[in-house]
C-alpha cells in the first residue's frame, strides 16, 4: 500500500500507515466498532432526542467487559491505554453519551476505588462495577465551584451513628453523571484536616437528594445530576484511604484526560466522513459539491487536522505507557484534540447544509456533543493555563 494513500483517508481508524497496534489492541478496536455498528448507530439519535439514558446498551457495554473504559479489574484482563484510546475513539465515533457512560462508570467512578481504594473497597465494588450491577458517579464538580473544583465546599465531618464511627456529608454537587440515576457516588469532600478526601456514597442514603438536570443541548443520551446532601451519613469503611489531598481526584483525572481527547478524535472522524460521503453526493450547479476547490480545500484542512490531533494523542499515549507523560502533556493533548474536533465539527456541520442540523444525519449530534467535550474534565481555557504555567513558571490562575 503507498505510504500515504487519500482515497483510504489517512489511515482515519489507524488499520495501514500508522498502524502499530498489537493483534490485541486492534481485536478490542474492531469489537468496539462492531457494537457501535450493529447497536448504537441504529437507535442513538432516538434515546438522544427523547433525552434517554440507553440502558439496554449499557448492558451490553458490561457484557462486552467495555463498561470499565480499559480501567484494571482483579480478575479481568489488561487494556493497554492504547487499546482503550481505540476504543474510545471508535465509541465516540458512533455516540458521545455512550463513550461518556464509559468514561464516567470506568475511568472516574471505578477508577477513583481502584486507584484510591481499600483491598476491600476493590474486592467489593470493582467486579459488579465493571459487570454493571452496581452504577458509580465522580462527584467533584459543585454549583459554585467548576474550573475552581479545587476550592470545593462541600464537608466531612467525623461522627458515630448508632454506635457506627463514620461521616456526616453536607454540600451540593453539579454535572455529576450518573448522579441520579446510578448507586453509588464517589463525593469528594474536605474533611476535618481541610484535605480533600474521597467517600463512596450509596445514592439511596438518607439526606441524599439527586434531580437530573433538563434541558441539555449536548450528550442527551446521558444523565448528569445536580445532588443535595444533607446530614449523609456514611460509615468510616466508605473512606478512600488513598485519597489524602484534592491532588488525588487530580490523580483519576489526570489518567482520563488522554480518553476524552481520544473520544475528540472519534467525533472529529465521524463529522470529516460524514463531510466527505455528502459532499462526493450532493449535487449542486450540476455537479458534485466536491467537485468545488473550495470543497476541496476544507476537505484538506479537516483531514490535516484530523492527521494531526490523531498522531499527537498516540504519541501521548505511548509516553503514559511508558510512564512519562505528564500533567501539562496531556493538558496538551485535551487542548489540541477537542479544540480541533471542534472546529472539524463546526465545518462539517456547514458543509452538509440544512441537512447537517437534522438529527437524522450523524453530523449534528456530534456538533453538539463535543461542546460538552471541550468543558469537562477541564475546560481548553483551564488546559491552556495549565500549559501557560509549565512555559512560564508562573501561574495565571491560582
Ligand atoms: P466555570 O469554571 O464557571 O467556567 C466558565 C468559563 O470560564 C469557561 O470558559 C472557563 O474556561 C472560564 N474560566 C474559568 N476560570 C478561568 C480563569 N481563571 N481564566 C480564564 N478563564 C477561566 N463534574 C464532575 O465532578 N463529575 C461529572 O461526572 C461531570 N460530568 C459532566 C458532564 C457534562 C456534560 C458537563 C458539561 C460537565 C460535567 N462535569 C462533571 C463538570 C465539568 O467538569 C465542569 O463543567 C468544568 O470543570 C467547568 O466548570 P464550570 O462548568 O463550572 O465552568
Amino acid at each position: 500500500a503507498p505510504a500515504y494513500d487519500l482515497s483510504q483517508p489517512l489511515d482515519i481508524d489507524f488499520a495501514g500507515t500508522f498502524a502499530d497496534a498489537t493483534e490485541d489492541e486492534r481485536a478490542h478496536q474492531l469489537k468496539v466498532r462492531q457494537f457501535v455498528q450493529e447497536e448504537v448507530l441504529p437507535v442513538i439519535a432516538d434515546y438522544w432526542e427523547r433525552y434517554e439514558v440507553p440502558m439496554d446498551l449499557v448492558k451490553r457495554l458490561a457484557e462486552l467487559d467495555l463498561l470499565r473504559d480499559g480501567v484494571d479489574v482483579p480478575g479481568l484482563p489488561h487494556v493497554t491505554p492504547y487499546a482503550a484510546g481505540l476504543a474510545a475513539m471508535e465509541m465516540s465515533r458512533g455516540d458521545g453519551s455512550v463513550a461518556t457512560i464509559c468514561g464516567v462508570q470506568g475511568g472516574l467512578a471505578l477508577q477513583s476505588i481502584t486507584m484510591l481504594g481499600s483491598e476491600e473497597q476493590i474486592e467489593k465494588y470493582a467486579g459488579p462495577m465493571a459487570r454493571g450491577e452496581i452504577l458509580g458517579a465522580f462527584g467533584l464538580t459543585e454549583p459554585t465551584h467548576g474550573s475552581d473544583s479545587v476550592a470545593l465546599e462541600t464537608t466531612a465531618v467525623a461522627a458515630t451513628r448508632d454506635g457506627t464511627p463514620g461521616y456526616v456529608i453536607n454540600g451540593e454537587k453539579k454535572w455529576i453523571g450518573f448522579g441520579s440515576t446510578g448507586h453509588i457516588t464517589v463525593v469528594w469532600a474536605r474533611g476535618e484536616d481541610g484535605q480533600v478526601h474521597g467517600y463512596i456514597v450509596p445514592q439511596d442514603s438518607p439526606g441524599y437528594e439527586a434531580t437530573t438536570i433538563q434541558g441539555k443541548v449536548s450528550l442527551r443520551a446521558i444523565h448528569q445530576a445536580h445532588i443535595v446532601m444533607k446530614d449523609v451519613f456514611v460509615p468510616a469503611e466508605n473512606l478512600l484511604p488513598q485519597a489524602r489531598t484534592f491532588k488525588d481526584a487530580g490523580r483519576v483525572l489526570f489518567q482520563t484526560r488522554l480518553g476524552v481527547a481520544w473520544s475528540a478524535v472519534g467525533h472529529a472522524v465521524a463529522c470529516y466522513e460524514s463531510a466527505v460521503a455528502y459532499s462526493t453526493q450532493r449535487v449542486q450547479f450540476g455537479r458534485p459539491l466536491a467537485a468545488s476547490q473550495m470543497v476541496q480545500e476544507r476537505l484538506a484542512q479537516m483531514l490535516s487536522t484530523l492527521t494531526q490531533i490523531q498522531l499527537l494523542v498516540k504519541q501521548m499515549t505511548r509516553l503514559a505507557e511508558s510512564g512519562e507523560l505528564t500533567g501539562p502533556q496531556a493538558s496538551i493533548a485535551k487542548y489540541s484534540c477537542t479544540r480541533g474536533a471542534r472546529q472539524i465539527a463546526q465545518t462539517a456541520r456547514d458543509m452538509l447544509g440544512g441537512n447537517g442540523i437534522l438529527l437524522e444525519n450523524r453530523v449534528a449530534r456530534h456538533f453538539a456533543d463535543i461542546e460538552a467535550l471541550h468543558t469537562y474534565e477541564g475546560t481548553e481555557n483551564m488546559q491552556a493555563l495549565i500549559i501557560g504555567r509549565e512555559i512560564t513558571g508562573v501561574s495565571a490562575f491560582a
